[in-house]
């Protein structure tokens, strides 16, 4: 079989607004540039993939059926903007909590059991978040790593991603920074 690469993103402060141990799928609002980013992917034949840290969970401030009720909704929402997820993948531990996991990012867990599911090349892949941990696990597998920054993310992990991997103000430019600016080498569409 031949191994496809696939767009790994984070859920939160990534594809929608980060609401902090979201739990209310009525909260669920999909941020600026999100659908024309995946759309793009989605084209391309990519697998949309999220890998999402729910430490909510671990605290006993997300129950899995808020944490599940929330994830149709994402998915509800982007269907009716014609996506669809391959899957989504949540870690729901805290170290302090639950002890340590292999499945919190930066782990790698989720990664190598999303790409034994759905026979992805991880080393073709690129990993997308709005901090640090979210694209660490590209380093490990040879992907490739963009930071696209949210309110939450600090100022040193900005700074180290802007001199070590890349940087995308959202899903949109993300998109033009790996398959190249939309509408490239395609007819105008003006
Ligand atoms: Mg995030
Ligand atoms: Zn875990």
């Amino acid at each position: 079989m031949s191994r496809r690469p696939a767009l790994l993103l984070d859920r939160d402060g990534t594809v929608i607004r980060d609401a902090h141990y979201l739990r209310d799928p009525a909260l669920v609002s999909l941020l600026p540039g999100a659908v024309e980013g995946l759309a793009r992917f989605q084209a391309a034949g990519w697998p949309l993939v999220i890998v999402t840290n729910q430490s909510g969970i671990a605290r006993g401030l997300i129950s899995e059926a808020e944490y599940d009720a929330v994830r149709r909704e994402l998915e509800r929402q982007l269907s009716a903007a014609g996506i669809t997820l391959a899957a989504t993948y949540h870690c729901p531990h805290h170290p302090g909590i639950t002890g340590p996991c292999g499945c919190r990012k930066p782990g790698t867990l989720l990664y190598t059991q999303a790409r034994d599911r759905l026979g992805l090349d991880l080393a073709a892949s690129v990993f997308v978040g709005d901090r640090w941990r979210d694209i660490a696990a590209a380093r490990a597998f040879g992907g490739r790593a963009i930071l696209v920054p949210s309110a939450d993310t600090p100022q040193d992990e900005r700074a180290r991603a802007a001199r070590e991997e890349l940087v995308a103000a959202d899903l949109s430019a993300m998109a033009d920074l790996v398959l190249g600016a939309a509408g490239a080498g395609a007819a105008s569409g003006r």
